[in-house]
């Protein structure tokens, strides 16, 4: 019976050392139900003192307060039991995932193709002191890069050269007009390189993004503070020149004196873009941005986030990205782009901080950038990509290497004629067996090579054979169980109606595989306040029958037959309970809930039917009643700042994280609902959630009316959504290093099995790699992750993905190709669980240190000789420090003042499982002015920096958090796009309530709603809409997302960020 009886090749993770035989050690096995599950009811053998089984198909009492009762239902409840008719609009469809949304990426003008990556750039807040250098002739070779691609109309675009080339250091301020005679030939007609010019009307500047200046370009001289620049040839305001002496800034930088970086301040959304004008709508503004702070270092002078994004989508976004050539960096998360698996998974599935690892530790200790991938098995894939094929090897299972049981790849070696197989992650030889034999191609290839999905692709699917589940047992179908909170706060805010209405319909789309069967997945149905509600929706029953278990000290489920059910087949039954429940408890007066016992009532039924499943948990308030898992109040925000702050995010009782574990042991996963209207302890009812592959979702003050838009498009999504349930992952490497942590919500009970009760498409796993040995520059370092489920019609199997990267020997080949976003989605979810246990404080200091050595290894290594007074980054990190100073100011580790301990506590475990796409829009939210829509075209506007400077306040800009949507209104905004958009005549008659914009009958309003939708289809949350009127009180909720700025909070502002990590980097070089 026990898989653990079976040889090697009996388990997936079968790996002599792992402690992994089959399920044996993780609870799966023996450990909770010696022999298995004695009587498929064994809960009825417990605790009968308050529960006295009747005869089960005795009508019960609907009575929530007594122990069980056998009373017919209420006339009138029965009279409700005729189907109806689904409520509203007819169902809603299954919605497409983030994935699959419609594209909207902005197709930006014509653009010479970019040179190889991996040059740097270089900017200085150094001063006389280093002038001198910047007076010589920019290096021949860079001087020939720049005469390839012709500077057409872009500003931005002519990058910078390749590596080889010496970078010029740069050290900001408008280049010397009086030495045109440096500048490369090709760019007779530019104007001064790093001269913006916001108001520019003919072609944009061909300098890199917003002044940011080109690589290999002539050297420039360091004005002195107060000197006035060249002329402008632009019609620029030239009050911006004397901004140039910088006044003292409180803060970071005691470092060099400070230099202003260019000319004029910048101008919203220009950044070397031209604004698009062959739409109707555009409604650029003439009135100058928003201004309030003077700057030492002009904004527009270092790296752009928006250059970067909009140069990624010009480059990278064209054409498909095939993933047959080892160790190619991928397209950014933001860049709309194709992919072609040609034998590694697509960065859809995997994305890793480095394409180039060090070949040894020294070098990677040197360098410090972190080794991770962030992993994401079951993502969705947009339309026009195929999904993993699914490959069935009969009843041998999958071909395995015997040693280290890696699977079938292609990075296995065929040998001997075809005959056996050298494993590219240990080089142990295996016998092929006879029925998967096939001969060798002269180049050593098998001849079926490409009629075979594990000899092709990086992903694909095996389907597992019995000796891949639990017990040697085929699974049953999962269950999906909904526990509803029905105490008086979750009557009165309505919840409970709206959750029992929605539920008629949604029932329809449970996850399936093949759309025209109906789903496996069986239903049950509970709710509960200080006692648990558990119903009998049998088909043959005429009413759905009630059993109350009132000691909740021992949780039993109280029902043999009837709890889970089919839905097709007891539809009437289903219904007519969700009719009947708001009714019964609508005047409750019980306030107290438990909620432990809810989770072990849920997990005691799937253990009764032997099945995996979730849990949609559905709760309201902090668990004060007398039961298991019961929580006080502790909410301190004193402790915030103090060495005690960990604590804050820390679990009360270990209650939640033994069930956790019992949880894992079933495959039940639980998804956590809130409702609260105060402090509920986040931080401890989320263990359950956090540990079991769940989601948490939290609605504060819940109003019926007002926020169920959100709501329930969330519940929607996360029924509907494609899962794995009962799932194990392992992540296998090749020699030289191996996973040695892991970030996401599961559990592990040793060190290299990933433990995942449900795994579904939004959810990521971050591995980090360490080296145990050296690496070698010809192989490559290979990654294989394994991920062995239940799908959600109770097939088991094991879906993989390869990934193999370069390793190098020279540091600048490895900060040739890193990817930033990756780099800071790790970073994010290592520091998020650093403060766990560390004070806040210090795990800020220990993030700032590292990506200091990390910026200076490079400039000691790769970057040329120059000034001390120079910061020189590289080309493909040069966002670091923006990104990282998003983290730094994030919620989480520098709260502001109004944030609660629980919105705290649910946003660090939101990050933990988030894939890069979202922390980057979580960390860097995108900001758009919608003023300058085209409504004839797809292409969305260039979005802009996210800073005040950059609003205008004649324009109206859409930001996006992944979280959060805001829709902020210019007070000058003009009045055909305020009719336009809100259907009212002036600002001032703008309802700043308003969660959703009229539906109005013109080109503007049905694009800019469009636009909306697609950012919210790109989301696993669904994203509510706030207005926020310029000069409202409101505003400073937005303003919190303006991330380049200042905050409230004494978060540092991107300029005086960049300052003190040059600080930190010159103290590391010095
Ligand atoms: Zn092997």
């Amino acid at each position: 019976m026990n898989v653990n009886q079976q040889p090697h090749m009996a388990s997936p993770y079968g790996q002599p050392q792992s402690g992994y035989q089959g399920y044996q050690q993780t609870g799966y096995g023996n450990q909770h139900v010696p022999g298995g599950y004695p009587t498929p009811y064994a809960p009825y053998n417990g605790p009968a003192s308050t529960y006295q089984p009747g005869p089960p198909q005795a009508p019960s009492s609907f009575a929530p307060s007594s122990a069980v009762h056998s009373q017919p239902l209420p006339p009138d409840s029965v009279a409700q039991t005729a189907p109806q008719p689904f409520y509203g609009a007819p169902p809603t469809p299954p919605q497409p995932f983030p994935g699959a949304a419609p594209p909207f990426s902005a197709a930006g003008p014509a653009q010479p193709p970019a040179p190889p990556l991996g040059s740097q750039q270089s900017f200085s807040q150094a001063h006389p002191p280093s002038q001198p250098q910047f007076t010589s002739a920019p290096p021949p070779v860079s001087t020939a890069s720049y005469g390839g691609p012709p500077p057409t109309t872009q500003a931005s675009h002519p990058r910078a050269p390749p590596l080889t080339s010496q970078p010029s250091t740069f050290s900001g301020g408008p280049p010397p007009t009086s030495s045109p005679s440096q500048y490369p030939q090709p760019m007779p007609q530019q104007p001064p390189v790093s001269q913006p010019n916001p108001f520019h009307s003919g072609p944009p500047q061909p300098t890199t993004a917003a002044g940011f200046p080109p690589q290999g370009g002539p050297p420039l001289r360091v004005p002195h503070p107060g000197v006035q620049g060249p002329p402008m040839t632009s019609q620029g305001p030239p009050t911006s020149q004397t901004n140039h002496v910088a006044p003292p800034q409180p803060g970071m930088l005691p470092g060099p004196p400070p230099v202003n970086m260019a000319g004029p301040p910048a101008q919203p959304s220009m950044q070397g873009y031209p604004p698009q004008q062959n739409g109707k709508y555009l409604y650029s503004s003439d009135i100058p941005p928003v201004q309030k702070t003077r700057h030492r270092i002009d904004p527009d002078a270092i790296p752009s986030p928006i250059q970067v994004i909009e140069d990624d989508k010009l480059n990278k976004g064209n054409e498909p990205f095939v993933t047959g050539v080892r160790g190619q960096v991928p397209p950014l998360v933001t860049t709309k782009f194709q992919v072609k698996d040609q034998g590694n998974a697509s960065p859809r599935f995997i994305r890793c901080t480095a394409y180039n690892m060090p070949c040894t530790s020294d070098m990677a200790k040197q360098s410090q950038v972190p080794l991770a991938a962030v992993i994401k098995p079951l993502a969705t894939l947009p339309l026009d990509e195929n999904g993993p094929y699914i490959v069935d090897h009969g009843e041998s299972g999958p071909i395995r290497c015997n040693r280290c049981k890696a699977y079938m790849c292609p990075y296995m070696q065929f040998i001997e004629g075809g005959r056996r197989f050298q494993c590219g992650f240990c080089s142990c030889v295996t016998e092929v067996p006879p029925h998967y034999f096939q001969h060798l191609d002269h180049t050593g290839k098998r001849v079926d090579c490409y009629d075979r999905p594990e000899l092709s692709m990086g992903s694909y699917e095996f389907l597992a054979t019995v000796d891949y589940c639990k017990n040697n047992k085929i699974p049953q179908p999962p269950a999906f169980i909904f526990l509803i909170d029905v105490s008086y706060n979750a009557v009165k805010n309505g919840m409970v109606a709206i959750v029992c209405q929605e539920l008629k319909t949604l029932l329809d789309y449970l996850p399936r595989e093949n759309p025209n069967v109906a789903s496996n997945i069986r239903v049950g149905f509970v709710t509960y306040n200080k006692v648990l509600h558990f119903y009998n929706v049998k088909a043959s029953l005429a009413q759905p029958q009630m059993m109350v278990v009132s000691d909740v000290a021992d949780m039993f489920v109280p029902l043999l037959d009837g709890f889970l059910v089919n839905v097709a087949e007891s539809r009437v039954v289903i219904e007519s309970l969700l009719d009947q429940i708001p009714d019964m408890f609508a005047d409750t007066r019980e306030t107290e809930t438990v909620f432990g016992p809810v989770i072990q009532a849920g997990l005691e039924a799937l253990k009764a039917a032997d099945c995996a499943g979730k849990l949609f948990v559905f709760h309201s308030s902090l668990p004060i009643a007398e039961a298991p898992g019961k929580l006080k109040n502790r909410e301190d925000k004193k402790l915030v700042g103090t060495d005690k702050e960990k604590s804050l995010f820390q679990a009360q009782v270990s209650f939640y994280s033994n069930l956790a574990k019992e949880c894992v042991a079933q495959g039940c996963c639980v998804d956590l609902f809130l409702f609260p209207n105060q402090y509920v302890d986040v931080a401890t009812l989320g263990v359950v959630p956090t540990s079991t592959g769940g989601s948490i979702y939290k609605y504060t003050y819940f109003q019926g009316q007002a926020d169920q838009e959100r709501f329930l498009n969330d519940l929607r999504k996360d029924v509907q959504k494609q899962m794995g349930f009962d799932a194990v992952m392992r992540v296998r490497t090749s020699t030289g290093i191996r996973p040695t942590d892991f970030f996401g919500s599961f559990y592990m009970s040793n060190t290299t099995d990933v433990e995942l009760a449900g795994l579904d498409c939004d959810k990521t796993v971050t591995v980090e790699f360490k080296h145990d040995d050296k690496l070698s520059e010809e192989t490559g370092a290979l990654m294989q992750c394994a991920v062995l489920y239940t799908s959600c019609s109770g097939q088991r199997r094991l879906r993989v993905h390869n990934m193999a990267v370069n390793c190098c020997t020279q540091l600048a080949d490895l900060y040739r190709n890193c990817e930033t976003d990756t780099i800071i989605n790790y970073f994010a979810k290592y520091a998020y669980r650093g403060v766990l246990n560390n004070p806040t404080k210090n795990v800020r200091d220990s993030l700032i240190n590292q990506c200091a050595q990390i910026l200076a290894c490079y400039r000691k290594n790769c970057a040329s000789p120059s000034s001390a007074g120079q910061l020189i980054l590289p080309e493909c990190m040069k966002l670091l420090p923006v990104y990282l100073n998003c983290v730094l100011k994030s919620d989480i580790l520098h709260p502001g003042a109004d944030i609660s301990l629980d919105d705290r506590a649910y946003l660090r475990q939101l990050v933990s499982a988030m894939d890069v796409a979202e922390s980057h829009a979580f960390f860097y939210p995108r900001l758009l002015p919608v003023h300058k829509l085209n409504v004839e075209g797809n292409a969305l506007p260039v979005a802009v920096r996210d800073s005040e400077e950059r609003l205008s306040k004649g324009g109206v800009y859409l930001l996006e958090t992944g979280l959060n949507l805001f829709l902020w209104v210019g007070a000058n905004a003009q009045q055909e796009l305020l009719q336009n958009i809100f259907g009212a005549p002036a600002f001032s008659q703008i309802d700043p309530n308003m969660t959703s914009l009229p539906i109005l009958d013109n080109p503007y309003s049905k694009r800019l709603r469009e636009i909306i939708e697609s950012f919210r289809a790109q989301r696993s949350r669904y994203m509510k809409l706030m207005v926020v009127k310029q000069e409202d009180k409101l505003e400073l909720i937005f303003k919190h997302f303006l991330v380049e700025d200042k905050n409230n909070s004494g978060g540092a502002s991107y300029v005086d960020f960049l300052c003190h990590m040059h600080k930190e980097i010159r103290q590391l070089l010095s």
